[in-house]
């Protein structure tokens, strides 16, 4: 089974991206530490964390926590990608909703006439859904800045 992520309220944009990756990630804003712990602990996922006393405090409680220095997107992703040996490639059909986690599905074009705008539609011919929310997503003009930033973190490791 792929890891499965727990993610603290200062990293927000990273679950973000690790949904985009695939991966199942939990977002925790507005739960103090020990509730977060409970969830980490009960479903064995993988604490991140750029708070260095929450980092020790899991590992004493038998979490296992990433403490996540990088700056950048692209500087965190490659440091995930080298230390738990993440995807730094995205197949759509494997992502999950960046905004609530839900493994995402491919859409007829149909289907999603009358949610995005008229020139979106004439301009892509896949597009992908959110069963929970109804977010609609298609590789629009982010799509290349997202694979910028994950060429970056792969460059990163690579040492270029
Ligand atoms: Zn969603």
């Amino acid at each position: 089974m792929d890891m499965e992520f727990a993610v603290d309220g200062m990293l927000g944009k990273l679950a973000r991206w690790l949904r985009m990756l695939g991966y199942d990630t939990k977002y925790f804003n507005n739960m103090d530490d020990d509730e977060i712990l409970k969830v980490a602990s009960e479903e064995k996922r993988i604490l991140l964390t750029r708070d260095y006393q929450f980092f020790r405090k899991a590992s004493t409680h038998g979490v296992r926590a990433i403490f996540i220095e990088g700056r950048t997107h692209a500087e965190r992703l490659a440091e995930l990608s080298r230390q738990l040996n993440i995807r730094l490639e995205i197949d759509i059909n494997m992502s999950r909703c960046p905004k609530c986690n839900t493994r995402i599905r491919q859409a007829n074009k149909e289907e999603v006439k009358d949610r995005v705008p008229k020139s979106t539609y004439n301009l892509y011919d896949e597009f992908w859904v959110c069963p929970r929310c109804n977010q609609v997503y298609w590789k629009g003009s982010h799509w290349k800045k997202i694979n910028n930033t994950l060429n970056h973190a792969r460059q990163i490791n690579s040492g270029k």
